[in-house]
């Protein structure tokens, strides 16, 4: 059994300590990102249960092949337990795990909505979407010390419904849940500052977090090209204020 589970580990990661940060950020591909991101908005289209599909509507009643598409990249990268949440009868998040090697009970959160309010809305939230999909592409490649676990939450534009779900979820299961980053609108720079806007609150480990994005931020400026903005208090009309 033993023999069986080092053979697992060394089959499906390597020890994200081998690798820089600079390394990671490399990795991330813009050209996937905007196929992605085409694809997400209906532009082009994709390929979804082996059906030729057009992702035109991901409005909360109708964005069942959006669902889809997220689900089947996820389950695509391997090294996720892939789930969906059906909690009501238009609202599905869609929940990829990633278990830390040390800490599985430690979580980190990686979210952001999928539906819209509109057709294409590339912007609020195909952006975060692609965003998170591209990141565990990336992260789920090698060992971590804590769980991440990758939502796409449904129903942001009803009222913070599929993140309320989520929440009420996780507080019934007792999750340690150490720090959420969550996504939404990163796509548009409305300030042409060259920026990343970094919402915070003093509650919790938000203050680190934001500590740790500012030193990424400003020690991989050359590869990133962003400078921190922090908005504190930040504002609430995202699913992170469920958390
Ligand atoms: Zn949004």
């Amino acid at each position: 059994m033993k023999f069986f589970n080092t053979f697992l580990f060394l089959f499906f990661c390597v020890f994200i300590s081998a690798q820089s940060l600079s390394e990671l950020i490399i990795e991330i591909d813009s050209t996937n990102l905007n196929v992605m991101l085409n694809e997400f908005t209906g532009e082009v289209p994709t390929s979804v249960d082996g059906n030729t599909v057009t992702i035109l509507n991901r409005t909360a009643a109708q964005n069942g092949t959006a669902e889809n598409y997220i689900k089947e990249k996820f389950n695509s990268y391997g090294n996720l337990t892939v789930t969906k949440s059906n909690y009501s009868a238009n609202g599905t998040n869609v929940i990829a795990t990633q278990t830390g090697e040390t800490n599985p009970e430690d979580i980190y959160i990686i979210c952001g909505h999928y539906d819209s309010v509109a057709n294409y809305c590339a912007n609020d939230n195909a952006t975060g979407t692609v965003a998170i999909l591209e990141i565990a592409r990336v992260l789920s490649q090698y060992c971590i010390d804590n769980t991440i676990v990758y939502v796409l939450f449904d129903e942001e534009e009803g009222g913070l419904i599929g993140s309320a779900n989520f929440v009420n979820q996780a507080v019934a299961n007792n999750l340690n849940i150490l720090g959420v980053i969550n996504l939404d609108m990163i796509g548009y720079d409305s300030n042409q500052m060259n920026d990343a806007s970094i919402h915070v609150k003093n509650i919790g480990n938000s203050l680190a977090l934001k500590d740790d994005a500012v030193s990424v931020l400003n020690t991989y400026i050359s590869e990133i090209g962003l400078s921190p903005t922090i908005v504190n208090p930040g504002i609430e009309f995202s699913d992170h204020k469920n958390f």
